[in-house]
C-alpha cells in the first residue's frame, strides 16, 4: 500500500467504494463520476504508477485487467460495444496515479476521443 494513493485506501477497505468484483490480484469498482451507464474501473491490487512505470514482470497482471474487463462487460450485458481506457500520464487525463482500466459502455461512444 502507498501511502496517499485513493486506490491503496480503496484496495485496503480503508476508504469505501462500491465494489463489483475482487480477486487475489485486481478489483473492480463502480466510478465516482460515472461517464456511461456502466462505468468501471478494473485496478491490480499491485501499486504501479502508471505504464511507464509497469515491468516486463508485469504483463500478465496488465493483460489480466483486460481480461477481466471483457467479463465484467458481459456481466454488464454491454458486450456489444464498450471502450476500454487507459489514460497514462495528466496530459492525457490520468489523475490518480495507481494502474486502472476504465470499462465504459451503455451508450454510443464517439472516435477520436477528446
Ligand atoms: P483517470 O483520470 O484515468 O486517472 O481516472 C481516474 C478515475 O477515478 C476517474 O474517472 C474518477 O472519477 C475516478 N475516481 C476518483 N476517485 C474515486 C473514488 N473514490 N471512487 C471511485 N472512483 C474514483
Ligand atoms: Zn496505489
Amino acid at each position: 500500500m502507498v501511502e496517499d494513493c485513493i486506490f491503496c485506501k480503496i484496495i485496503d477497505k480503508k476508504i469505501p467504494a462500491r465494489f463489483e468484483y475482487e480477486d487475489s490480484e485486481l478489483v473492480a469498482i463502480q466510478d465516482i463520476h460515472p461517464q456511461a451507464p456502466v462505468h468501471l474501473l478494473v485496478i491490480p491490487r499491485k501499486h504501479i504508477s502508471d505504464i511507464n512505470a509497469a515491468q516486463e514482470s508485469d504483463c500478465k497482471l496488465l493483460g489480466g485487467l483486460i481480461h477481466r474487463a471483457k467479463l465484467l462487460a458481459q456481466h454488464k450485458k454491454v458486450e456489444d460495444g464498450y471502450r476500454l481506457v487507459l489514460n497514462n500520464g495528466s496530459k492525457a487525463g490520468q489523475s490518480v496515479f495507481h494502474v486502472h482500466l476504465h470499462l465504459l459502455g451503455g451508450r454510443p461512444m464517439t472516435w477520436p476521443p477528446g
